[in-house]
Parts: structure tokens; C-alpha cells; sequence
């Protein structure tokens, strides 16, 4: 039998009525490991990296992984190791950066709310830019660089009021939205941060939303990204490096995101049209690098049918797989070793106790206690997200590279959890 890929899951094949992700027979990694397991690929990493670096063949640009996707060292080092720079939203993305062997000088730091110590380490480290979200963050960033004898280097996040027709918890460039600073203030705030002994301006930025499945607010986004650098430059602030922040959507359940090297070339061509073709480049990818380059493997525990829903509970739960619960997100969820036919259709949830810990509704599936399932796309914004809720211990990781599978990221114990705890 010829392998058989699965749908937008190009590094994951059924072969022998079996799930291989590379050369690795999944069921081979759970016997090991045990569940709930998470595992990635690293080619699926690289080869979505590529798709990038295609589309910007032979320019000026730094991609720069936005790690809170999946913040794991060795994914971390996966892109390091590849040329990438990091976009880090807090001062313990800063370390995991170093401790990975990422380079702080091609690492921008973003974030709405960082913290006067958190800027200090940046400063420290020599972060290529800070991407600054308020007037009063500025102020605050110049004082610390002053006192340290520096410069900080400044991107001002600004806020295009576009709609990337994604969900609202993930739309970050709407008016509304905490994120950036509004649109008519940007060429004053920019006029503020010039004035500033310890800023110095490099670059613009704006990140519009996540999970973003239409070209269509990319190219507003960069027309009105680059109406705002012509206005600042008029008004005599001159800005080095354009930053279109990340936001690309994956296929979850048969969405269809433009290919990142398609979607690049007619930005670009844009750019090009309006003579902005030669400025440095930056962008922040987060999911688009990692999601479906991981899948999470797990157990039936029970079957429960009832009178107005069949109940498959699994091991895994929000605390592994929390998009569900917060966006209401769609994972397929797929068995390691197909049966015949299916034994109905199930709302596949968890053992945590809350209503909202489901992972699938409704999903046609031939399972029975005992049988392995993989949850797919699960490489980004599960991990990094987990917690342990109901004192579950956060789940192993494996990195597979062919024929070869890493872990790398042990079970949690429950030491390891109560560790930090003191008894009266
Ligand atoms: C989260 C985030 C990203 C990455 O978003 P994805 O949708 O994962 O690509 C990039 N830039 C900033 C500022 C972010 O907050």
C-alpha cells in the first residue's frame, strides 16, 4: 500500500493503515513515551521557513520567529540554527532566546505592557529593536537607556485599523484594540520619540492579527503601514527597516491561507510600486512556521455514549490543547491506526472539570477504548499556552528529523510542580 498523506499535512502519512510523521511510526513514540505526547517535525519547520525565504529571494529581510508560537528550546535552536532572528514578548523569552543560542542582536522585542527590568535585560543583551507600543513607554525606555548609557533602538507599533477577519480574541489592528498606537497619532508619537536622548528610531511595525486566512488585509495593512511612513518622513523623522509583524493562518480545517512565498511576492511587488523596494525588511511569524508542523498523540480512556451526545474521553485536555476552550478552535483529530468503519460520532473531550475542556465536537470517528489519536496542528499556541490546571503535569515533546526523534521536553512530575510550594 502506498502511503497516504493527509490533507495540508504534507510530513504526515498513513503507511500500512498507520501514522508516520517522517520516518516515524507514531504509535512506536506513545509505547515509549506514553501520552498525552506532542511531536513535531522539524522538516514540516523547515520546510514552512523555506516558503518564506522563497518569497523573499534576494532581499534585505530578517524573519524573525515569533517564539511565544512555541517558545520550547529546541525549537528554538531548530530556527536559530536556520538563520532566524526571534520577536519576544517578555524578559523570559529574552533568556530562552540566549540559553538556545539565538542571537540577541537579531531578536526584537515586542509587547504592550514590558516591564522597566524586562527592558533593562533587553537593553542589556543588545536587542536589535524595541517595538514600542505607547508615548509612555517611550519615556520610560529612554530614561533606562540614559541611566545605562545607551540608545535603545525604536519600532513604533502602530495600529493600521485594518480587519483581518479572524477571530476577535486574535484581531490586535482594529481601533479597539489595545495593541499599537492609533493611527492619527503616529507621526506626533514618532516626533516625541525622535526628540528623546536615549531613543533612537530604526523602524516602523504594525501586527494586525492572527490566524489571518485572506490576502486582503495584508495589503491594506502595508498600503497604510507605508502612507504612514511617507507622512513621518515629511515631518522629518526618517525610518530604516519596515516590520509587517506575522499573523499568516494555517490549514486547521480546510482553510486555505495564501502560501507565504505567493502571498510575499505581491507584497513586495507593492512595496516595488511605491519605492519602498530597497528599505530592510522584517517580519514575525509565529504559527505559520509551527502549526502544523506538530501533532498530539493521546488515549481513548473511555467511551461514554448518551441520549444527546456520545462522549470519547481522552487524556489530553485544555490544559494541553487550550485553543478549544479559548477561541473555540478546530483541531483535527485523526486515529493513529484507522479502523474499519466508524463507531459513531463523538464529542471528543478531557478529564478536566469544566464544561469548556472539549476538543472536537461532533466528530465522526471508529474509536474504541484503549486507541491512540492524534490531535493535528497542534505545534503552535498548545505548549506554550499549557498549564496545570487540575494539577496535570504538563505533557513530553518530541522533535522527530527524519529517523531520528529527540525529547525534548521531559513529562512534568508532580515534584516538579509542587517544588516551588511551602507547606505551613
Ligand atoms: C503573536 C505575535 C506574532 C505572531 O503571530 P502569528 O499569528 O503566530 O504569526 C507576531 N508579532 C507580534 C507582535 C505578536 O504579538
Amino acid at each position: 500500500m502506498s502511503p497516504q498523506n493527509l490533507p495540508g499535512q504534507p510530513h504526515l502519512a498513513y503507511r500500512n493503515n498507520e501514522l508516520f510523521l517522517e520516518e516515524i511510526r507514531l504509535s512506536d513514540l506513545v509505547r515509549e513515551h506514553g501520552t498525552p505526547l506532542f511531536v513535531y517535525s522539524k522538516g514540516a519547520m523547515l520546510a514552512a521557513l523555506a516558503a518564506y525565504q522563497r518569497g523573499f529571494a534576494g532581499r534585505n529581510v530578517q524573519i524573525c520567529y515569533a517564539m511565544k508560537a512555541n517558545s520550547t528550546l529546541g525549537v528554538i535552536q531548530v530556527f536559530a540554527q536556520a538563520g532566524c532572528g526571534f520577536d519576544i514578548v517578555s524578559g523570559g523569552e529574552m533568556d530562552r532566546v540566549v540559553t538556545a543560542g539565538g542571537k540577541a542582536a537579531k531578536t526584537i522585542f515586542s509587547g504592550v505592557g514590558k516591564t522597566s527590568a524586562e527592558m533593562r535585560r533587553a537593553l542589556h543583551a543588545g536587542v536589535s529593536c524595541f517595538n514600542v507600543e505607547s508615548e509612555a513607554e517611550l519615556e520610560v525606555l529612554s530614561e533606562l537607556a540614559l541611566s545605562m548609557g545607551m540608545r535603545a533602538p525604536v519600532s513604533i507599533r502602530v495600529n493600521p485599523n485594518v480587519d483581518p477577519k479572524t477571530h476577535p480574541y486574535i484581531s490586535t489592528g482594529l481601533k479597539d484594540s489595545k495593541f499599537g498606537v492609533a493611527h492619527q497619532r503616529v507621526v506626533q508619537t514618532y516626533q516625541r520619540a525622535a526628540k528623546l536622548a536615549g531613543i533612537q528610531v530604526v523602524g516602523i511595525d504594525c501586527h494586525i492579527g492572527s490566524q489571518i486566512t485572506q490576502e486582503e488585509p495584508y495589503l491594506d495593512a502595508v498600503a497604510r503601514m507605508l502612507d504612514l511612513v511617507q507622512a513621518i518622513e515629511a515631518a522629518g523623522v526618517s525610518i530604516r527597516h519596515l516590520d509587517f509583524g506575522g499573523g499568516l493562518g494555517i490549514n486547521y480545517n480546510d482553510d486555505r491561507p495564501p502560501p507565504a512565498d505567493l502571498l510575499w511576492k505581491k507584497l513586495l511587488a507593492l512595496l516595488d510600486a511605491r519605492g519602498f523596494g530597497d528599505r530592510p525588511l522584517m517580519i514575525e511569524p509565529g504559527r505559520s512556521l509551527v502549526g502544523n508542523a506538530g501533532v498530539c498523540l493521546t488515549e481513548v480512556l473511555y467511551l461514554k455514549p448518551g441520549e444527546q451526545k456520545n462522549f470519547c474521553i481522552i487524556d489530553a485536555a485544555m490544559n494541553d490543547l487550550p485553543r478549544p476552550a479559548m477561541y473555540q478552535a478546530f483541531h483535527q483529530i485523526v486515529p493513529l491506526t484507522p479502523g474499519v468503519e466508524a463507531s459513531g460520532t463523538w464529542d471528543v473531550v478531557g478529564p478536566v472539570c469544566e464544561s469548556g475542556d472539549w476538543i472536537g465536537h461532533d466528530r465522526t470517528l471508529a474509536v474504541k477504548q484503549g486507541d491512540l489519536l492524534a490531535v493535528l496542528s497542534a505545534g503552535a499556541y498548545c505548549m506554550s499556552m499549557a498549564s496545570n490546571y487540575n494539577s496535570r503535569g504538563r505533557a513530553a515533546e518530541i522533535l522527530v528529523d527524519g529517523t531520528q526523534a529527540d525529547v525534548i521536553r521531559q513529562r512534568e512530575t508532580i515534584m516538579d510542580q509542587i517544588s516551588k510550594e511551602n507547606l505551613l
